[in-house]
């Protein structure tokens, strides 16, 4: 059975693979088709095309936005949308600038509490038009102002610490619309994670499309709720490990197994969306 992994991150946001070493180890993990989801950014999206093009693995163009529906975070996941859609783009833009300007802001903060961290020091680091809490971590460990990620979350950076900065969201609807108009297919990522199954009837009201059932942090059961979910609504379903590189020494991706089928129907769905999306 063919296998596919459609949650990955890269150096262009908070992961650290680039294009090459993902093809690589979509290839070792013999994975037949795999998607880029980085946060607020398509940025990888074409080195990442060219590299499993080279090594034979179907590539899916990705992107993973943040949200916010009654007032609880969503993630959604856009796939085989037009990475040059001037909407996407400009709105990709503005979110990446909020990023730059809330790294920022954590800084300031770091720095009231004594905490000698510069803004550029963590841009350095991250070398990606993405930046977020942990480049601002790893930062911290880099500079020796913390032991690791673990205790610089803890101490400064988790929510409602004291340089936790609240982050600017669009609503799920908005989300929804912006991969629409894109041509692409709009799915609420890793919701056993969230909490948030009461947002789902109004998302799918909305126009969502699908629904991560496979996830590394979702048990059999979890999956097995939210496979019955889709069922029920009329979902896509989709799945992927949310891999940004090595995790405490092995990547996570290929350790979800996703059959292949669903994204056959994830792909109808693409095509039937980029249809409608063409000026008649
Ligand atoms: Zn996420
Ligand atoms: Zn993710």
């Amino acid at each position: 059975m063919a296998f596919i992994d459609l949650h990955l991150h890269s150096r262009f946001s908070d992961g650290t693979y680039g294009p090459e070493e993902l093809a690589t180890q979509a290839r070792r993990c013999e994975l037949a088709a795999i998607a880029l989801t980085d946060h607020d950014s398509v940025e990888g999206c074409p080195g990442t095309a060219q590299a499993c093009a080279a090594a034979g693995i179907e590539f899916i163009t990705g992107t993973e936005l943040t949200a916010e529906q009654d007032g609880n975070e969503l993630h959604i996941l856009g796939y085989g949308f037009d990475t040059r859609n001037a909407r996407l783009l400009t709105q990709i833009a503005k979110f990446q600038s909020v990023r730059q300007d809330r790294v920022r802001e954590m800084v300031a903060r770091l720095n009231r509490l004594n905490v000698p961290l510069s803004a550029e020091a963590v841009f350095a680091l991250a070398n990606c038009q993405a930046p977020g809490r942990p480049h601002v971590a790893r930062a911290l460990v880099a500079a020796g102002l913390c032991a690791s990620m673990d205790e610089a979350f803890d101490r400064f950076l988790k929510k409602h610490r004291p340089a936790w900065v609240p982050k600017f969201k669009m609503s799920g609807a908005e989300a929804l619309d912006l991969i629409h108009q894109a041509g692409g297919v709009a799915v609420l990522a890793h919701p056993g994670l969230n909490r948030t199954d009461e947002v789902i009837p109004g998302m799918v009201e909305a126009g969502m499309d699908g629904i991560e059932c496979f996830h590394t942090k979702h048990s059999t059961a979890t999956t097995q709720r939210y496979l019955e979910l889709a069922d029920r609504f009329h979902l896509l379903v989709t799945g992927g490990s949310d891999c940004h590189g090595l995790n405490k020494g092995k990547p996570l991706i290929g350790t979800v197994e996703v059959p292949y089928h669903y994204l056959e129907k994830l792909k109808a769905r693409a095509a039937d969306l980029a249809a409608a999306a063409l000026p008649h």
